[in-house]
């Protein structure tokens, strides 16, 4: 029988910051007390994003996303407070029609156009007279899965990244002839910075929502010329998006589509700590919350035998035999088919818009564990991932799910009648400095934890 001990099991756990999977790596250290040398297997973090991966390590990730939009919002660390009165909206670029879907609205569109009768060439009705519920599993599937352009879906997700980089250099020649300038002179008086996170739809496709700022040419630190406002802004950006487009290899047009909203995040609609919320929440999830659609696809089988549901299976299935054609060799379909197709990282950002993220974390570790038992001596190796046993796992999750919800009653007891979002840090973070990430503080009070130099970061 297993013999437990209770202590070991609780400290490594900790010292892993309550990681669900931590990477283990072996290498030499020094005491600090003796000098003398031991090698060490140590259990790092895992670092992934992803909730449905790991809890712990992507409730950091999801504060420290927080963190880094709020800053580019509202200034703070190293970023001016005044890109607080730089010109800044919130828009959010949706993908085109690949066919008509199920979405709450089925009734009242079928019940306007009155077009009941109506059969698709399939034989089925064109529209939908159902009153659907928030949960309906059939949210996001097309009304006729025949009739719904799976080959396109797929290819407008391969081909979102790219069409977002033609958006920003168009948007920067845009800004720029309102300037009477070119784009590359602009950079002398002016700069565009943004960050941006992908958001999948039920329906399979992505969402892009992005904070956009106007800066001078030294980023937060310089105001933009006085012709560069939140009007001027907003209309080169909805100028751009309604005519920019990029081509597929099979000379498809790739456009975005009809819906846009874009918000002056200096005016008080928008409440620009519920938009680093809202970015914050989306930084985390996977294709459809699953963790079927967390992991790559090691054969066309294993999709087939997905439980995402028929919709879903179909673009994952879509994605991978488009992946085996060469004309689309370059977009590595396959690579990429637990996202449908989708290639870019889900949350990015220009250099000038914000700190990073790896300025968040080691400042997080130099506050978190200043004094160490060891130094490193030199590298290390990667020797696997996880505990030595399965129920570490466990007891890493359950405690960071006690540690959550103690940090949010604390918060409500704080906040005297605020109730605090356990999905995001409380708003006291904003101040930007790590010593005042409190819920961070809270949880990361791990003795003796090891800093390891470098990054071992298996995501992003
Ligand atoms: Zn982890
Ligand atoms: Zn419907
Ligand atoms: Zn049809």
């Amino acid at each position: 029988m297993t013999q437990f001990n209770e202590d070991a099991m609780l400290r490594e756990v900790q010292l892993a910051h309550y990681c669900s999977h931590p990477i283990r790596v072996t290498g030499d250290m020094v005491r600090r007390e003796t000098g003398e040398v031991v090698r060490r297997t140590l259990k790092l973090a895992c670092r992934d994003r992803r909730k449905v991966v790991c809890p712990a390590c992507s409730y950091l990730y999801q504060g420290d996303a927080w963190i880094l939009t709020a800053l580019g919002i509202r200034g703070g660390q190293e970023i001016d407070p005044a890109v607080s009165v730089h010109p800044r909206l919130f828009a959010t670029l949706t993908a085109p029609s690949f066919g008509p879907v199920h979405n709450l609205q089925c009734l009242q569109t079928a019940s306007r156009r009155n077009v009941g009768s109506d059969l698709c060439q399939h034989g089925h009705p064109v529209r939908c007279f159902v009153k659907h519920v928030d949960n309906d599993p059939l949210l996001g599937s097309p009304i006729c899965a025949d009739c719904f352009d799976y080959q396109g879906a797929v290819l407008w997700n391969a081909h979102v990244s790219r069409l977002w980089d033609r958006t920003m250099i168009q948007l920067r020649r845009a800004v720029a002839a309102q300037g009477h300038t070119t784009s590359r002179q602009l950079r002398d008086v002016a700069r565009i910075n943004y960050l941006k996170v992908a958001e999948f739809q039920k329906r399979g496709l992505v969402h892009i929502h992005v904070v956009l700022r106007a800066d001078g040419p030294e980023h937060s630190h310089t105001p933009p010329p006085s012709w560069l406002d939140e009007n001027v802004l907003a209309t080169c950006l909805d100028n751009v998006v309604r005519n920019v487009y990029v081509n597929t290899p099979d000379d498809r047009r790739i456009t975005w589509g009809q819906q846009l909203t874009i918000d002056d995040l200096g005016s008080s609609a928008k409440d620009p700590v519920k938009v680093a919320r809202y970015i914050a929440k989306y930084s985390t999830k996977t294709t459809d919350g699953s963790l079927e659609l967390a992991r790559r696809f090691k054969s066309r089988l294993q999709i087939e035998r997905l439980a995402s549901g028929d919709h879903l299976r179909q673009l994952a299935l879509t994605t991978w035999d488009l992946g085996g054609d060469a004309q689309f060799e370059t977009l590595n379909l396959r690579f990429h088919a637990q996202v449908l197709g989708y290639s870019g990282q889900l949350m990015t950002k220009s250099r000038g818009y914000s700190t990073t993220f790896t300025a968040l974390r080691s400042k997080r570790a130099a506050f978190t564990e200043p004094n160490n038992e060891f130094l490193t001596l030199g590298g290390f190796t990667y020797g696997g991932r996880g505990y030595n046993d399965p129920w570490s796992s466990e007891l890493a999750e359950m405690l960071h799910t006690m540690h959550q919800q103690q940090r949010v009653e604390r918060a409500q007891r704080r906040w005297k009648g605020h109730v605090a979002d356990p999905e995001v840090p409380v708003e006291s973070d904003i101040q930007g400095s790590v010593s005042s990430s409190e819920p961070h503080r809270e949880m990361l009070v791990a003795p003796q934890s090891p800093v390891i130099p470098g990054d071992v970061s298996t995501h992003e």
